[in-house]
């Protein structure tokens, strides 16, 4: 299954990328995650996308397109794989058809996961992840089960995105709304399209999407 999470940043789509990952055996790949690890890296691409990662502005298609590219080609996306965070211009969406038409592949589901803007400060800034395992939670809404400790893997260490704040959430969704919510239009344009209430509680979000897949 090869599946794309569209929305705006703090929708939910990594929340959901996990749950899609333990359920069905698919790799989440989330350009946000690569290009951070990157940039930790201290890769070219890294330094390339550093500055413009922290002001919330786009990194270049050339990049996205590159990495995204090489990464399908690995073993364990054999079994299918959920792109997060990608595409998210038009270009880019085009250069994903190219590329897995290319690679004798096909999408089965664009899933856009509704979020209202109001909620997204509170998203993404009550986001954090386990530093070692890299599962999601958040301060209110989703807190491990002991205080302090990642349910998944036990670690004690979790991080803060540096771009996870008010202000620059909103350059962020300026570039949601000006490049990549067009992509909405395009998947629709080709009856690919399916929309979930991203307002919902997160496992009725899950149940959602699911219902989605059963019918692709
Ligand atoms: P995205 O990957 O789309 O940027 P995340 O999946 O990281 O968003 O979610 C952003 C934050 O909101 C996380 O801290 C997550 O725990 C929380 N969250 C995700 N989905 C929901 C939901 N349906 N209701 C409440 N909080 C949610
Ligand atoms: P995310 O983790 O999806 O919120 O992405 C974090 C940041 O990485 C974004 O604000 C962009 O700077 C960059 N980024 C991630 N994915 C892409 C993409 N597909 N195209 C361009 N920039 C991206």
């Amino acid at each position: 299954m090869r599946l794309i999470l569209l929305g705006p940043p703090g929708a939910g789509k990594g929340t959901q990328a996990q749950r899609l990952v333990e359920k069905h055996g698919i790799v989440q790949l989330s350009t946000g995650d690569m290009l951070r690890a990157a940039v930790a890296a201290q890769t070219e691409i890294g330094k390339r996308a550093k500055a413009v990662m922290d002001a919330g502005q786009l990194v270049s298609d050339e990049i996205v397109n590159q990495i995204v590219s090489e990464r399908v080609d690995s073993d364990d996306c054999r079994r299918g794989f959920i792109l997060d965070g990608f595409p998210r211009t038009l270009a880019q969406a085009d250069a994903t058809e190219t590329m897995l038409a290319q690679k004798g592949m096909s999408l089965d589901a664009v899933i856009e996961i509704k979020v209202d803007d109001d909620v997204l400060v509170d998203r993404v800034s009550g986001r954090y992840t386990c530093a070692n395992c890299g599962a999601g939670y958040h301060d209110t809404n989703m807190k491990p089960s002991v205080d302090g400790v990642c349910d998944k893997c036990g670690s004690a260490e979790f991080k803060r995105r540096p771009d996870d704040n008010a202000e620059t959430l909103r350059t962020r969704l300026q570039a949601y709304y000006k490049e990549t919510s067009p992509l909405i239009g395009f998947y629709y344009a080709k009856g690919m399209l399916s929309s979930v209430d991203g307002m919902a509680d997160i496992d009725d979000v899950t149940a959602e999407i699911e219902v989605v897949l059963a019918a692709v």
